[in-house]
């Protein structure tokens, strides 16, 4: 067959960054698809060409398998790659590319299918002699059968909705009381996110550790591993951190995995890229034994960058080459692991608020360069995080000698890594980094939710040193007083005319940080710069001769995102010097600055209001905060009422503006 002269990537973000760059680099010319949403995101604007595919919903864009198709025929495409997720194990999505005439980069539709459901992929690598999880996996469903065959299996037990992914549809129970509840709720998952209620049932096994094996296989008929990945950071049944090699893998049972491996790709004919998942008891170590089939991810995976790191190969490119017929160039004995890898997931989503996922906009996104690291990322600056899909800002992968360097590099690299707009969990993943259990390999997939308290994913206090450097830049950003003159070097610290310029020796106000209310003591001591004090309703906060803190600000508008040792912590005024401009902006969107009390409310919707008028007014912490209109115009929309109780960030009242 011949040489993919363009391809189409059916995926978008970090992913379909990821296909490009190496289609680019083997003279292959790319086609993108996006949904509205997508428009002017990274990856499209890195392919030579790219098609509109439909609005922001998946399934409205990337899950419409004859959109794609038909944008691949009109672009001249003669190749789609499914990237992961999204219709990557969509075995009639296959099909269907296959007989428009196209290659589809991934396995034959058959062996998707083979793999598509865990029970019956279960029933057949046992055929093949693969080692399963114990448990039940037949086609009876009804309710006290299934609750029988979990008392035979012995609890713990994990029910698993057959046709899931993405860690949904399952359930663990403890107790045989508890089964028929959660067995009713993983049907009902299973039956909304899939359209499938049929569960299987397995031992819960104790101590798990998740080590898959990523397989390789061509079309002449040869098929090899390229070693362990593990992945048992995780949270929710979700990966977290992924690294290569496994720490403490006995070669006897590398071995072993490997060959299992290999078995069960064999058992359904597959081609090309492919991960096999099982689950060891790593209670006393893992053992040739002490190892279960689970899955099998008929794609590329997220974590394939750290299995390219310790083997030196690109998977991407063997994926194309082994779609054009190429045979694999290397046999099992050609292989060899150098060094050890490991990749951490940055999302932008809050850990101190339950992992609550965060969108917006960008305002800085910058990472490290250094030895050994590589990024991965889906976005760049300036760009934004949606609602619409997996909010993955990039994966950071650091590689080292040994699994030592590879972490401390990680963890270097994660808490350089500047993120300005929404929160992301940079932190949390350094702190996973140097967690002392991690690093000496006493861990399972129970980990994370262990420590969340040790790695800082709970609430925490406010960074009075952050916010001290917030005020500050807003003080700065507000006045332009430090930008005087020569002095460019705008550190207020120093000034030392500053009350000169203000007319003012002394002010107070009052600032939102986090969503929580402080007042800050503004005081310019005679011939010395400004000083910043800050306190809330639980006293001082931090103040006047704080130690400068090392923190990096990003002012946007009138809001100052401060990055302090890996953690973002927003500043704003809530009773901005001129214009009235604090919450609403341009966009004519006044948003509560605080949580408080709308203790007024002038407008109505329909009014006409000119620039500066009191709109509305919260109270919080005993002080009230005017909501100004920020240009002449029109109330298209009051979205509260006097009275109510509103959360920071909350959509009050929307102005439009007055035609010029
Ligand atoms: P990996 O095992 O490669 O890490 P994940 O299980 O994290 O893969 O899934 C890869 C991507 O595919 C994620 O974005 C995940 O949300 C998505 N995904 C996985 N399974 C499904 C599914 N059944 N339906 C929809 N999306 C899925
Ligand atoms: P998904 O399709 O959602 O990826 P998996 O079957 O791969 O579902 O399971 C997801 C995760 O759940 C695994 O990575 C593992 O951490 C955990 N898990 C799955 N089966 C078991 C089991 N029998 N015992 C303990 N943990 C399990
Ligand atoms: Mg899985």
């Amino acid at each position: 067959m011949a040489m993919i002269k363009t391809l189409l990537i059916a995926n978008r973000g970090e992913i379909a960054c990821r296909i490009i760059r190496t289609a680019r680099a083997m003279g292959i010319r790319t086609v993108a698809v996006c949904s509205e949403a997508d428009r002017s995101a990274l990856f499209v604007r890195m392919a030579d060409q790219s098609v509109g595919i439909g609005p922001a919903p998946a399934r409205e864009s990337y899950l419409c398998g004859d959109k794609i198709i038909a944008a691949a025929l009109s672009s001249g495409a003669d190749a789609i790659h499914p990237g992961y997720g999204f219709l990557s194990e969509n075995a009639d999505f296959a099909e269907a590319v296959v007989k428009a005439g196209l290659i589809f980069v991934g396995p034959p539709a058959s062996s998707i299918r083979a793999m598509g459901l865990k029970d019956a992929a279960k029933a057949l690598v046992e055929k093949a002699g693969v080692p399963v999880v114990p448990g039940y996996h037949g086609a009876e469903q009804g309710a006290e059968f299934l609750a029988a065959q979990a008392d035979l299996v012995g609890y713990p037990v994990l029910i698993k909705a057959v046709a899931g992914g993405g860690g949904k549809g399952m359930r663990k129970v403890d107790h045989p009381a508890e089964f028929a509840a959660a067995l009713a709720s993983a049907q009902r998952e299973g039956q909304a996110s899939f359209g499938d209620p049929r569960v299987l049932i397995e031992r819960y096994i104790q101590s798990p550790r998740h080590i898959e094996i990523q397989v390789f296989a061509d079309h002449q008929g040869h098929c090899v591993h390229l070693f362990e990945r593990d992945c048992s950071l995780q949270r929710r049944h979700q990966k977290v951190i992924e690294e290569a090699p496994a720490p403490d893998m006995p070669q006897a049972v590398r071995e072993a995995m490997g060959k299992a491996a290999v078995e069960a790709a064999k058992a359904v004919g597959y081609v090309g890229a492919g991960t096999i998942e099982f689950i060891a008891d790593g209670a006393n170590g893992l053992t040739p034994d002490g190892f279960f089939f689970m899955e099998m991810n008929t794609r590329l995976q997220v974590e394939h960058p750290v299995t390219e790191l310790i083997t030196g190969l690109d998977l991407v490119a063997l994926q194309l080459k082994v779609a054009a017929h190429e045979p694999l160039p290397f046999t099992q004995n050609d292989l060899v692991i150098t060094g050890h890898a490991v990749e951490a997931r940055l999302y932008a989503e809050d850990p101190e608020r339950g992992f609550l996922p965060s969108t917006g906009q960008l305002h800085r996104l910058a990472f490290p360069q250094g030895e050994g690291l590589r990024i991965d990322a889906g976005v760049e600056q300036g760009d934004e995080v949606t609602p619409y899909y997996d909010p993955m800002i990039a994966k950071l992968i650091a590689y080292g000698p040994d699994r030592a360097t590879a972490l401390d590099r990680l963890a270097l690299a994660l808490e350089a890594t500047q993120v300005a707009g929404p929160r992301c969990n940079a932190r949390f993943l350094a702190a996973l980094c140097r967690s002392s259990g991690f690093r000496q390999g006493r861990f399972d997939t129970g980990f994370i939710e262990a420590h969340l308290e040790a790695l800082g994913a709970v609430p925490q206090p406010v960074d009075g040193q952050a916010a001290l450097c917030g005020v500050k830049a807003l003080l700065e950003a507000e006045t332009a007083l430090f930008r005087e003159g020569d002095r460019t070097e705008t550190d207020p610290w120093s000034v030392a005319d500053a009350f000169q310029l203000t007319g003012a020796r002394r002010l107070q106000r009052q600032v939102v940080v986090d969503g929580e209310a402080f007042k800050a003591e503004l005081v310019w001591p005679q011939g010395e710069g400004v000083q910043i004090g800050l306190s809330g309703e639980d006293g001082v906060l931090a103040g006047l001769n704080s130690r400068k803190a090392d923190a990096m600000t990003t002012v946007v508008g009138n809001k100052a995102y401060v990055l302090h040792r890996a953690r973002q912590t927003l500043v704003a005024f809530a009773d901005p010097a001129k214009g009235g401009d604090e919450h609403g902006g341009g966009d004519g969107r006044i948003t509560a600055p605080m949580h408080g009390k709308v203790v007024a409310l002038m407008v109505t919707a329909g009014e006409q209001v000119v620039r500066g008028q009191r709109l509305a007014v919260v109270e919080a912490m005993k002080m009230e905060h005017g909501l100004a209109a920020p240009y002449d115009g029109m109330i298209t929309a009051v979205h509260v009422v006097a009275g109510q109780q509103v959360g920071e960030g909350s959509l009050m009242i929307e102005v439009e503006a007055a035609a010029e």
